[in-house]
């Protein structure tokens, strides 16, 4: 009961901070791009905007993802559509390949027999949620290991697993992993940057689908995290009607 509310109280705090910081962060953005546009910069100028620039875009991001969990623990806008599966695949793992390059990582895909090829989801979120879970598996992982993102059928929901061989988490951090802002203790994951959004984004995703988020993990061995989400979802008149196909 305590954490619930204690969840509650931060839910409430960066609805409000998040809306109200997004004005002036946008300002600042604007403003600092144009400073060499009305004038010419020395290289030392230069080197301080673009500081700016990146300080900018590192908290847009944090503010994006906390109105983004604020909106799917609210509830509003669950858009449930027809989602290509192999699409929301590609989405996620064109947009890390650089990522997973530039640190020798293989990003694996292997997608079992008998997946349907359209699901019913909301396909932003779910793609987010893959996403999330990919790209943790990238920046815990060190130089040269290897990420794999399998999708499997069940009966009536569909699992994402996402393994790695990388740094691993902690038994005492593991059941604190998915709330708001909780990061690991390693020292190893302290070095990346990152709010401890994350993965209350994935558990929001899942349980706004009716799914379920969990992970097994071994420190220094590395970690599999899973996603479950049903194929249709409940109260969708559309999704009845359309076969599997
Ligand atoms: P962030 O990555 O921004 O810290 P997340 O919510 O995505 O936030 O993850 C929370 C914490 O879980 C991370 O700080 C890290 O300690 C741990 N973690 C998540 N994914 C992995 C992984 N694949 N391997 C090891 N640790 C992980």
């Amino acid at each position: 009961t305590h954490f619930k509310e204690l969840d509650a109280l931060k839910s409430e705090f960066v609805s409000t901070v998040s809306h109200d910081l997004r004005s002036p962060l946008t300002l600042i953005r604007g403003y600092a791009t144009m400073l060499d546009m009305v004038g010419q910069l020395n290289e030392q100028q230069h080197g301080y905007v673009s500081k700016i620039i990146t300080g900018v875009e590192v908290m847009s991001r944090l503010v994006n993802n906390l109105l983004d969990l604020g909106r799917i623990e609210a509830g509003v806008g669950l858009q449930v559509e027809d989602v290509v599966l192999m699409d929301v695949v590609e989405a996620v793992t064109s947009s890390l390949q650089l990522q997973a390059g530039e640190k020798n990582i293989r990003l694996g895909v292997e997608l079992a027999q008998g997946l349907p090829r359209l699901i019913r989801a909301d396909r932003a979120l779910l793609q987010q949620a893959i996403y999330n879970l990919v790209e943790n598996a990238v920046k815990y992982t060190p130089q040269r290991g290897k990420v794999t993102l399998r999708l499997k059928p069940r009966l009536e929901d569909f699992l994402v697993e996402v393994q790695d061989n990388g740094i691993g988490i902690a038994p005492a951090d593991q059941p604190r992993l998915f709330e708001k802002f909780y990061r690991g203790s390693q020292r190893e994951a302290r070095k990346q940057r990152g709010s401890g959004l994350g993965l209350a984004i994935v558990r929001s995703v899942a349980e706004r689908h009716g799914g379920k988020v969990w992970l097994e993990s071994q420190l220094g061995e590395g970690s599999t995290f899973y996603l479950s989400i049903p194929y249709q979802q409940k109260g969708d008149a559309n999704g009845k009607t359309k076969p599997f196909v």
